[in-house]
């Protein structure tokens, strides 16, 4: 019982009148449910959750950070569950549990440069409050604290790099300096103990040697102190010896001398008064060059404050002197956790308010942090915890959008492994390929060699990776179709005007469209660049064509391909440049009297739109692509147009004969049918009508709205 009331003493220094029922409540629970589970040292399990309550309680934190703290491992090692400790202890607390909880179970292996950094940046992407990582990181410090109690010393090693490489700069980024200290420190003695000894005789020296010289300088600074009539407090400051290792391998040097080792720290209690004391000290001193920084005005990027200065002390000797103030030291210390830590009054509700702010700052910081140079062209949703982190089956960490999914992993991996991917298994289970993933998933490709990337993949991705592989690859294989469709276009031509076929023909005329390879003809062709018939008139000039009274030679394409010069046709469009092919939009189906813009598309000319199709959306950014045109006055009264019709209708014997009646008795031509669902009641099915504008189409709606078997006529708008 000793602990809980060191606990509560502890607690009561910050905070006289607090209620210690929850704190006894989650003792005795804990206690319970540890029970008959001992340390790898062999002491009872539920000493450890009590202690890492005790640091904490020591950085001041919130009744409920302790409470948590106490906790932290039921759920995770016990038969309690989320539902009891929320019926025992509230929300809150359960959902700081649970928080930890989930930090725990991903605790993995040691991972070394991006790794670590993504793993890092998993931890805090996770602990969507601050408090779950501060007691995520009090839970390893007492972990490496009783380290001893580890038998294997490769397991001891692992451990501490794991904590150097994750939990340590962890601790740095958000500031909670005395965590990042001890910890250091316990996995030095780890993971290099012979350097850590070293370090430590060559300290103990220069400490004997120099020990009057610390004391004569602290004095010389508190003179300096009353000469600017400032109260404050100066002590004398070991380097700690993890920092002086660092800093020798990082500099390739021996210490030698006490100011590499010592440093002086000023505390005063007002901001102005540490320029003032500054200022005293930079009258009475050299300051040495290049090495003067002040984080008061330009605070580090975890909020860090203090004054830096190197100057040639009283003993000739170059010191180091920081100057901050005692709320700034405070912060140095405990970082966020700064934040958290229990204040006089109404703290509920400012914590509120901070918590968020706070949070969303820190991100910020983190975010600039690790990317400087690209931190104005992130825009505020791409911040960082719009991130999400999965492992591979190996255990590496990827990285990915918010709302990812396994194709965009699949393509993050390797390309190959996106364009061969057929399904995914989550966690060990299979799950569809657009599942959004979450952090800490872990996500094996399924891959088969007979698989290609489908563009309905297109509509869920969110990587640009994974996009742009998708794309290219429908590109290649819309090519194909056009030129499967160019190749057939040509060829009826052929047939049309009586002349055999020939890839001879057409290779002969390679060379006047400046092309090397027959398919590119036809790819040309099928995507409407060029006029089949201009294709066949450049093979055999002196041919005189006969001119057709069909307004396409591929009507069952739903394609017209026309050229606004070409005299052998009316002109259907005014205000396109001339030269440049055109065809109408097969999501709108433009007739004669609708309104319509022409979009211009690079490698396929000027597409026609209705004003109001959908599809003109996504071009609402591109206004340069924007063509004003209009209908050509020079219509000849045939049916020369195709509207797009979406009709519903009852399963009647002849109820597909009644409309081709009632459209045939009104003008039109039926060019092309599909059944898009048939149930036993109903059939709907999409129909190509030939007319000669829209008010010749709309007869024709009207005409079957009418009909008795119809029960619903829609004309295809960007569909
Ligand atoms: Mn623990």
């Amino acid at each position: 019982m000793g602990e809980l009331k060191k606990l509560i003493d502890t607690v009561r220094i910050y905070q006289p009148d607090f209620n210690i029922e929850p704190v006894e409540k989650a003792y005795s629970y804990a206690k319970e449910m540890h029970e008959g589970q001992f340390r790898s040292s062999g002491e009872p399990y539920y000493l450890h959750p009590v202690a890492v309550a005790q640091i904490l309680a020591e950085m001041k934190m919130d009744v409920t950070t302790v409470v948590t703290a106490i906790l932290h491992d039921t759920v995770e090692d016990t038969d309690a569950t989320l539902d009891d400790l929320k019926e025992k202890f509230g929300k809150e607390v359960a959902d700081l549990v649970d928080g930890v909880s989930k930090l725990t179970r991903i605790e993995s292996q040691t991972l070394e440069g991006k790794q670590a950094e993504n793993f890092r940046k998993l931890l805090l992407a996770m602990s969507e409050d601050i408090r779950v990582l501060l007691v995520k990181l009090a839970d390893r410090l007492h972990n490496m604290r009783t380290m001893g109690g580890i038998k294997k010393p490769e397991k001891r090693r692992r451990i501490s790099l794991e904590t150097l490489e994750i939990y340590a700069p962890l601790a740095e980024r958000i500031g909670v300096h005395c965590i990042k200290e001890e910890l250091e420190d316990l996995c030095f003695e780890q993971v290099n103990p012979e350097a850590r000894e070293s370090i430590t005789n060559r300290l103990t020296y220069l400490r004997e040697e120099g020990g009057s010289v610390v004391n004569a300088i602290i004095d010389d600074l508190g003179k300096i102190l009353k000469e600017a009539g400032v109260e404050g407090e100066i002590t004398g400051r070991e380097k700690t010896r993890y920092s002086i290792w660092k800093k020798m391998q990082r500099k390739n040097v021996a210490f030698e001398q006490l100011s590499d080792i010592m440093a002086f720290r000023v505390m005063v209690d007002k901001q102005e008064d540490c320029y003032l004391v500054l200022g005293t000290i930079h009258g009475k001193y050299h300051s040495v060059p290049g090495r003067f920084k002040d984080y008061i005005s330009t605070p580090k990027p975890n909020g860090y404050k203090s004054i830096h200065t190197t100057i040639m002390g009283p003993r000739r000797q170059r010191i180091e002197v920081q100057i901050r103030t005692h709320e700034m030291h405070n912060e140095a210390e405990l970082g966020v956790a700064a934040h958290w830590a229990y204040k006089d009054g109404n703290h509920s509700k400012d914590r509120d308010i901070t918590k968020y702010r706070w949070l969303r700052e820190l991100l910020e910081i983190l975010e600039q942090e690790q990317k400087p140079e690209d931190f104005w062209e992130h825009t505020k949703l791409e911040l960082f915890q719009d991130r999400v982190f999965v492992f591979t089956p190996k255990g590496d960490l990827i990285e990915l959008p918010n709302g990812a999914t396994s194709v965009d992993f699949a393509y993050a991996v390797h390309s190959a492994v996106g364009d061969k991917c057929v399904g995914a298994k989550i966690n060990g289970r299979i799950a569809p390929l657009n599942s959004r993933l979450v952090n800490g998933d872990q996500v094996d490709v399924i891959t088969a060699k007979t698989q290609n990337p489908s563009p309905t993949w297109e509509r869920f991705v969110v990587t640009g990776k994974a996009r742009s592989h998708i794309r290219k690859y429908v590109r290649n294989q819309q090519r194909d179709e056009f030129i499967t469709l160019g190749k057939a276009m040509i060829q009826k031509v052929f047939r049309q005007e009586g002349y055999d076929f020939s890839e001879k023909a057409i290779s002969g005329v390679l060379k006047d469209y400046k092309l090397e390879r027959n398919e590119d003809i036809y790819a040309n062709i099928g995507s409407g660049m060029f006029v089949a018939r201009d294709v066949f008139k450049l093979i055999f000039p002196s041919h005189k064509a006969e001119i057709t009274k069909r307004p396409s030679e591929h009507m069952d394409q739903a394609v017209m391909v026309v050229r606004p010069d070409n005299s052998d046709r009316p002109m259907p469009i005014k205000g396109l440049i001339p030269g440049m092919a055109m065809h109408f939009a097969r999501c709108c189906h433009p007739l004669p009297g609708d309104r319509i813009v022409g979009i211009v598309t690079t490698g396929k000319g000027v597409t026609i739109h209705t004003i109001d199709c959908e599809t003109l959306e996504n071009f609402a950014d591109t206004p340069e692509r924007w063509l004003d045109v209009s209908w050509g006055d020079n219509e000849d009264g045939q049916g020369s147009q195709i509207g797009r019709l979406f009709i519903t209708m009852e399963n009647e014997t002849g109820a597909l004969g009644t409309v081709s009646t009632v459209i045939g008795r009104n003008g039109g031509d039926i060019t092309n049918l599909k059944l898009t669902s048939r149930t036993i009641d109903f059939w709907e099915m999409t129909l190509d009508v030939c007319v000669t504008d829209t008010k010749h189409l709309n007869n024709i709606i009207a005409a079957l709205r009418s009909t008795s078997t119809i029960i619903s006529v829609e004309r295809a708008k960007g569909r």
